[in-house]
C-alpha cells in the first residue's frame, strides 16, 4: 500500500487527547488510515507528497445537523409573527390537500446539492436534516437509499435514515397552533427506518451509517418515541431528536405529555448517549424558561447526550445556548450542526464565538478552540468513533485543508482564529475522506456546481411558490415574501 504526506503550514495534530498545532506539518496516510503526525519529515518515507503551502490541515468537521436541501432560512427567517404563520402548514391543507412538492428524483438531486455544499465548506462527516415543509409528510425509505447511494458516489461519510413522524405542526383557522396527528403514517415512517438501518447495515460501508432521524419531539407521538428508543437499543445506532428547541415545543409537549421535553425524553427511553439533541436550548436555566435552576444541564450531563448545537442557524432564528461553556464545563457533550445554508461551520464557530462574549459581556465566554473541538472531537464522541475528529496515528483519514494568506484575510496570527475570524469554510481547498481525496483545489471531480445551482435555483423557486396554498390565510408570495426594499415602479 502506498504511503503519501499531506503539508502544510499549519497541522492541528492530537495528542494526549486533546488537539495540539504544529507549524510546517505533515500527516503521512496510508490507505484509509494516517501512520504518522508531526512536523516536515518526522514520518515515514512516502512514494509521493501533496504540499499545501499557507493553509490550515485539520480533521474532517462533522456536522451532525448537516444542510441537505436548498435554502430555507432565507425564507423563513425574518418575519413577523403573524407572517410567520403562513409559513406553516394549516391544519385544513394538512388533513386534506397535503401534497409532495418535488418528486423522489428531485428530491434525491437536492440532497446531493447539499452533500456537494457540505463537501466544498469542509464537512467530511455528515448526519443530514432536510426541511419537511416541502414534502407530503416525511422522508421515505428510497429516499434514505437514494441518499445514501449519492453519499457514497460522492465519497462523504454519512450517518442518516429516512425522517418520520406522526404528527405535524400546523396553524388552525383561527391562527393558533397545533399538532395534526396522523399515528398511521407514523407507524409507517418508522418501520421505513427500521428497513434502512438493515439496509445500510449489509452495506458495510465505512461512508454509510444507519441512524435513526425521527424529526421533531413534539410531532412524533410516546409510543413512536418508545418504539424509536427500543430500535436504538436493538440496533446500537444513534438517534437525533430535535428537542429543547423553542418555547411552542415545550408548551405543546407539555400540552400533549403533561411533562416537560426532558422529561418525556427520559421516561420513554431516549435520554442516553446514544442520544443528539439539536438545538438543546430551552433548559430550565434559560432566562426564558426558569432561569432560577441548573437541573437540567446537568441531567444532559449524566445522560451522556450530546446537544447539537448550530449556532448559525439559531442565531437566525432569534435563539442562542445559554451558554457553551456553562454546558461545557458541566459535562454535557456538544457537537455542531449547520441545519441551513450556508453550511458553513467555521461562520457558525464565529458567530457561537461572538454571541457567548455578548451573552456572558465576557471576552473568554468561549474560545474559537472549544467550538472547533466540538465540531471534531465533539462529533465523533457523540458517533462514538474514536477514529475520527482527530490527526492521530491509527486514526482514519479524514483531513481538511482551508486555505490561509488569502489577501482578503489580512494578516496571520494564530491560524484558527485567523480562519475563524477573517475566513470562512467556503476556504475549503482540500479534503481527504477514508483516505481518498475528495476536494482538490476548492472543487470537487466531475461535479458543475454552476449547473446544479441552477437547478437548485429552479427548484427553489417552485419550493417558495408552494407556500400561499399552506397559508391558513392564503396569502400570496409577494405577502408571505416581502422584498428587503419597495422595487421600483
Ligand atoms: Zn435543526
Amino acid at each position: 500500500m502506498s504511503r503519501r504526506a499531506i503539508r502544510a503550514d499549519h497541522v492541528l495534530g492530537h495528542s494526549d487527547g486533546e488537539h495540539v498545532l504544529i507549524a510546517d506539518g505533515e500527516v503521512v496516510v496510508e490507505g484509509r488510515r494516517i501512520v504518522s503526525v508531526g512536523p516536515r519529515g518526522s514520518g515515514p518515507e512516502t512514494e509521493d507528497a501533496i504540499e499545501l503551502g499557507p493553509a490550515l490541515l485539520l480533521p474532517g468537521l462533522i456536522d451532525l445537523d448537516a444542510l441537505t436541501d436548498i435554502d430555507h432560512t432565507l425564507l423563513d427567517s425574518w418575519q413577523s409573527p403573524e407572517l410567520g404563520l403562513g409559513l406553516q402548514w394549516s391544519r385544513d391543507y394538512a388533513e386534506h390537500r397535503r401534497r409532495a412538492v418535488f418528486d423522489a428524483e428531485e428530491r434525491a438531486f437536492i440532497r446531493e446539492y447539499g452533500f456537494v455544499q457540505l463537501l466544498l465548506h469542509g464537512v467530511t462527516t455528515a448526519m443530514p436534516i432536510a426541511s419537511e415543509v416541502h414534502s407530503d409528510w416525511a422522508e421515505t425509505h428510497a429516499d434514505a437509499v437514494a441518499m445514501a447511494e449519492r453519499a457514497e458516489k460522492l465519497g462523504l461519510r454519512v450517518y442518516l435514515g429516512p425522517s418520520y413522524r406522526s404528527g405535524v405542526n400546523v396553524v388552525d383557522a383561527d391562527g393558533s397552533r397545533s399538532l395534526y396527528w396522523n399515528e398511521e403514517l407514523g407507524v409507517a415512517g418508522c418501520a421505513g427506518a427500521a428497513r434502512f438501518l438493515d439496509w445500510a447495515a449489509a452495506r458495510e460501508s465505512d461512508l454509510v451509517h444507519g441512524a435513526l432521524l425521527p424529526c421533531r419531539i413534539e410531532t412524533l407521538s410516546e409510543d413512536l418515541l418508545c418504539r424509536t428508543a427500543e430500535l436504538a437499543a436493538a440496533s446500537g445506532v444513534p438517534v437525533r431528536l430535535h428537542a429543547l428547541q423553542g418555547l411552542l415545543e415545550r408548551d405543546l409537549v407539555r400540552a400533549q405529555f403533561g411533562a416537560t421535553p426532558l422529561e418525556v425524553l427520559a421516561r420513554t427511553g431516549l435520554l442516553g448517549p446514544k442520544l443528539l439533541l439539536p438545538h438543546g436550548i430551552y433548559v430550565d436555566s434559560h432566562p426564558r424558561v426558569d432561569a432560577r435552576t441548573d437541573a437540567d444541564i446537568a441531567r444532559l450531563a449524566e445522560s451522556g447526550v450530546t446537544v447539537v448545537h448550530c449556532p448559525l442557524t439559531s442565531a437566525r432564528h432569534g435563539a442562542a445556548l445559554h451558554g457553551f461553556e456553562r454546558y461545557r464545563a458541566a459535562g454535557v457533550g456538544l457537537a455542531l450542526g449547520t441545519d441551513s445554508f450556508p453550511p458553513d461551520l467555521v461562520r457558525g464557530i464565529d458567530i457561537g464565538v461572538t454571541i457567548a462574549k455578548v451573552l456572558d459581556h465576557r471576552l473568554d465566554a468561549a474560545t474559537y478552540g472549544g467550538y472547533l473541538t466540538a465540531a471534531t472531537l465533539g462529533g465523533a464522541d457523540a458517533l462514538g468513533r474514536p477514529d475520527l475528529g482527530r490527526l492521530a496515528p491509527g486514526a482514519t483519514a479524514d483531513l481538511v485543508a482551508f486555505r490561509l494568506g488569502d489577501p482578503l484575510d489580512g494578516v496571520i496570527a494564530d491560524p484558527v482564529r485567523t480562519l475563524c475570524m477573517n475566513s470562512t469554510a467556503r476556504a475549503t481547498i482540500f479534503s481527504m475522506i477514508a483516505g481518498r481525496i475528495v476536494v482538490r483545489d476548492g472543487a470537487i471531480a466531475g461535479i458543475d456546481l454552476s449547473a446544479m445551482t441552477r437547478r437548485a435555483q429552479t427548484l427553489f423557486e417552485r419550493m417558495r411558490a408552494a407556500y400561499p396554498e399552506r397559508d391558513y390565510r392564503g396569502r400570496t408570495i409577494d405577502q408571505l415574501f416581502p422584498p428587503s426594499f419597495r422595487t421600483w415602479a
